[in-house]
């Protein structure tokens, strides 16, 4: 990677950067995150939360319902309200960050397309990126490197 990503809410009082390329990005097509972003599906892109630096204000969790009862907060920006970021299940170490809210946003491109089963019938999916029904066994599907990192945060 030449060039940290960089990105933030839209009035721009939430500024972060990511310091390294994200382990994984999801494409998820679940009723939630269609409720929640209002729109057909979302992408986050999962990195450890040291290594995305917040360079300006303060994003603030809100708890939202789930389907399986596990914690969500969605981290806003206190002024407009845009969603920057995701902890799910309580695990404050891991961050789904937006992808739409980099400032280059075709940056990150999905690694996998899940809960398929919900997807809108009009979204096509790309060839050569697998995606599945529900969720799916990141050890099978993440790169090596990936693996690691994600072992170094949850042991
Ligand atoms: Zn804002
Ligand atoms: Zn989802």
């Amino acid at each position: 990677m030449t060039e940290d990503l960089e990105g933030g809410c839209a009035c721009a009082a939430v500024r972060y950067r990511l310091i390294s390329r994200p382990m994984f990005v999801h494409c998820c097509h679940c009723r939630d995150c269609q409720w929640q972003t209002g729109s057909a599906f979302i992408l986050n892109a999962l990195i450890e939360t040291d290594r995305v630096s917040v360079l300006s204000g303060k994003p603030e969790p809100t708890a939202v319902p789930t389907d399986s009862g596990r914690p969500h907060h969605i981290y806003r920006c206190p002024s407009c309200k845009v969603a920057v970021w995701s902890v799910y299940g309580g695990a404050h170490k891991l961050l789904f960050v937006r992808v739409g809210t980099l400032d280059d946003a075709v940056a990150l491109t999905p690694d996998v397309n899940i809960y398929v089963r919900s997807k809108l019938p009009w979204v096509m999916l790309p060839e050569g990126i697998p995606s599945f029904d529900a969720y799916y066994d990141a050890r099978k599907l993440w790169p090596p490197a990936s693996l690691e990192r994600r072992r170094e945060i949850f042991g």
